[in-house]
């Protein structure tokens, strides 16, 4: 594949303070692609998010969006340049209605009222509970909704590259099952997807590519299939499952 990638992360470094937190990471991302990028806690996979989205700001290392730099860039612009971040936790408003909640996601694209009208009626469509609910507030959803809402408002930014952080988080089995059905639906509906998942063996099953971030280190990549059946990896990961 000689083609320009979407997203290529090239030698990235990230600190808070003194405390170094990714170190020379590597990791690109064709059009279409869904890769997961999966480590145990604390091995900086939210970091890498974060600094791809510009939350955190890389202490060193190159980020090109289809070929072009935008190491450094503010969260809006990287909005503006097709991006979308889902966080860990949600990180919903709570006091603001579902559809203030939505409409967050789309603000760093100053629309027009009629733009954001459609955009929220395809996120409404997608996801039916936010409809029912559009005049809720956000705090009294359920985590599964609440889950919803995050990917709901980062889809209001209608992105080519969505960040999941963590989608299934503090989820039970049935509505886990539900987000990654609707993972693998916007997979297909031709949403280049990085996510983060704990869940290891759930992250390579519902992926093409993966890469295995530890302390701060990319240790291995490769197809997902591949990795989910690599003895090694499933030692030292996947545990006995
Ligand atoms: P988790 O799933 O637990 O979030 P992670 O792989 O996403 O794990 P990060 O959250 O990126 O890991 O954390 C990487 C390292 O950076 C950890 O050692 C963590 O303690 C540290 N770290 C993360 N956020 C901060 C912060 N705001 N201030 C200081 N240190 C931080």
């Amino acid at each position: 594949e000689n083609k320009t990638p979407l997203l290529e992360i090239t030698n990235l470094t990230a600190h808070y303070g003194a405390a170094q937190a990714l170190f020379g990471v590597d990791l690109k991302i064709h059009q279409g692609e869904t890769v997961a990028l999966v480590g145990a806690n604390g091995a900086g996979k939210s970091t890498l998010l974060k600094c791809v989205m510009g939350l955190v700001t890389p202490s060193g290392g190159t980020i090109h969006l289809d070929g072009q730099p935008v190491t450094g860039s503010t969260p809006a612009t990287m909005v503006r340049h097709g991006l979308a971040f889902s966080p860990e936790g949600r990180e919903v408003f709570p006091h603001l209605s579902v559809e203030e909640n939505l409409t967050l996601g789309a603000m760093a694209l100053k629309l027009r009222r009629g733009e954001q009208q459609t955009h929220l009626d395809e996120v409404y469509q997608r996801f039916a509970k936010l409809k029912e609910r559009r005049s809720q507030l956000a705090g009294t959803l359920s985590g599964g909704e609440q889950q919803m809402l995050a990917m709901g408002r980062a889809l209001m930014a209608h992105p080519r590259l969505l960040l999941l952080d963590e989608p299934s988080l503090g989820l039970a089995p049935k509505i886990t099952d539900e987000i990654f059905a609707i993972i693998h639906q916007l997979s297909r509906s031709g949403t280049t997807i990085l996510l983060v998942e704990q869940n290891a063996a759930r992250a390579l099953s519902g992926s093409d590519r993966a890469y295995l971030l530890a302390n701060g280190e990319m240790v291995q990549q490769g197809q997902s299939d591949q990795l989910l059946n690599d003895p090694a990896l499933r030692a030292a990961f996947l545990g006995a499952a």
